[in-house]
């Protein structure tokens, strides 16, 4: 691919862009930092489980995911990976990089897909009203068009022509709302301080396609559209781990009622009730329950007087956790831990590792021990054997879960490569979330820096 000729800043541009300003903290909540943490396992908006990831792509800087309201295949959106209100408050760097990735995906869906493109920003910088955005978190629309003609009507009414990119930083770092739009390289129109509807370029492009009642991606998400584009454009690089990883999030997303059902309660004889109350009797602070699914083990927690963070990777699953004061749901994945340092007392991951590779299943271990306070301890379990597996969820569930299988021989280097001390090892019988018997490796280990 040749270099953008739409760089973040332009020599002999008509102004020299000022210095970044800084972007003001994610609200409380943004389902778009979620899903992109996630990295694309649920979706955001009313749609939660679509039923597949709509991450097409992803580069140090940018997810591109494939857009909701797909009218048409190769709807989609590049959306920063970091939270700011407008692109414009990205660093030059990554401002270049989402546009860079921006145009690759544009020569793809009019290669591949046989479709010219629009791309719109509404920038969300003010610091009052939402500029026709749908949605805070910034994001650039990628409009495929039925026809190239159609590209001037996106450009909104009082528009100004302008080339390069140094005025959406100017104009975010001057904390306005803006309206931008783009099909040429090196030429894009720029509305600062729009009054445009909501979802004011999802109008025209549904007026274009002569479906102009459906702009509304909430209301109409075309959802087998949106799964089309993302097969079809999806990275050819993905890593077999990603892979796993969204395959198995996936089956869990669209199994979480059943599972949840299924794993309400402990089995009968089951040792796990025990080994939460020593786990709890012999540690203080907060317990972090590292993949807690639909809560059961973080309910038996609080049930022994333990604060409890509930921390998983699969929202459909962690939503289905009942609510309980002492319990807080956070979603998350054990390689990188939304936590600080020495936050937590204890961490407990059951049948969680068990689906990370050794290298993964490292870094999680790494991970238990920065959040862990000194003296802090750790139970893991895994079932016992060797290789990779992938299950079916069974019934309708299109999605493969994968399993990993350790050894004692295995799991203990990984554990002291991770800084632990290893102070009991055991194997146990047990049924697992299918009711199958499974034997599982358990180690208890401690933090002794
Ligand atoms: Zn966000
Ligand atoms: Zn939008």
């Amino acid at each position: 691919m040749s270099v953008p000729e739409y760089t973040a800043v332009r020599a002999g541009g008509r102004r020299s862009p000022r210095p970044v300003p800084v972007a003001l903290p994610p609200p409380e909540h943004c389902e778009m930092c979620e899903e992109v943490r996630l990295s694309g396992s649920f979706a955001t908006g009313p749609h939660r489980s679509a039923g597949f990831s709509r991450l097409v792509s992803r580069t140090r800087a940018v997810d591109v995911l494939s857009g909701l309201g797909s009218l048409l295949p190769g709807y989609v959106l590049v959306v920063p990976r970091r939270h700011t209100t407008s692109l414009g408050e990205l660093s030059p760097a990554d401002l270049a990089e989402a546009f860079a990735v921006g145009w690759r995906f544009a020569e793809r869906i009019e290669r591949e897909l046989g479709h010219p493109v629009v791309m719109v920003e509404h920038g969300s910088s003010g610091t009052s009203g939402k500029g026709g955005s749908c949605i805070t978190h910034s994001h650039l629309h990628i409009f495929p068009l039925s026809d190239v003609a159609h590209s001037p009507l996106f450009a909104a009414p009082g528009s100004r022509k302008i080339s390069g990119l140094a005025d959406l930083i100017d104009t975010a770092h001057r904390r306005k709302n803006y309206y931008f739009c783009t099909w040429k390289r090196d030429e894009g129109y720029l509305l600062s301080d729009p009054d445009l509807p909501s979802q004011y370029a999802r109008r025209v492009w549904a007026g274009t396609l002569d479906a102009p009642d459906l702009w509304d991606w909430a209301a109409f998400p075309f959802l087998s559209n949106c799964q089309d584009t993302t097969d079809r454009l999806r990275d050819p690089n993905e890593s077999e781990t990603d892979r796993h990883m969204r395959e198995t999030l996936l089956a869990y997303g669209v199994a979480a009622p059943t599972y949840a059902a299924r794993t309400r309660r402990f089995t009968d004889g089951s040792t796990l009730p025990h080994e939460i109350a020593d786990l709890a009797r012999t540690t203080s602070g907060v317990v972090l329950d590292a993949g807690a699914g639909a809560g059961r083990d973080a309910l038996c927690f609080a049930a022994n007087g333990r604060r409890v963070i509930a921390l998983d990777a699969c929202l459909p699953l962690l939503t289905m956790t009942p609510d309980e004061p002492e319990v807080q749901r956070v979603t998350g994945d054990v390689r990188c831990l939304p936590l600080s340092n020495a936050s937590v007392g204890a961490v407990w991951c059951s049948a969680v590792l068990l689906h990370l590779p050794p290298v993964e299943l490292l870094r999680a271990l790494r991970e238990f021990h920065r959040v862990l306070e000194s003296r802090g301890a750790v139970q893991v379990s895994v079932k016992e054997g060797e290789g990779h597996a992938s299950l079916a969820m069974g019934g309708e569930n299109p999605f493969r879960r994968h399993f990993f299988y350790y050894r004692h021989g295995d799991l203990i280097p990984l554990a002291r490569a991770a800084g632990f001390d290893v102070q009991q090892s055991w194997t146990e019988e047990e049924a697992d979330s299918s009711d199958d018997v499974q034997r599982w490796i358990k180690l208890r280990l401690r933090r002794t820096t």
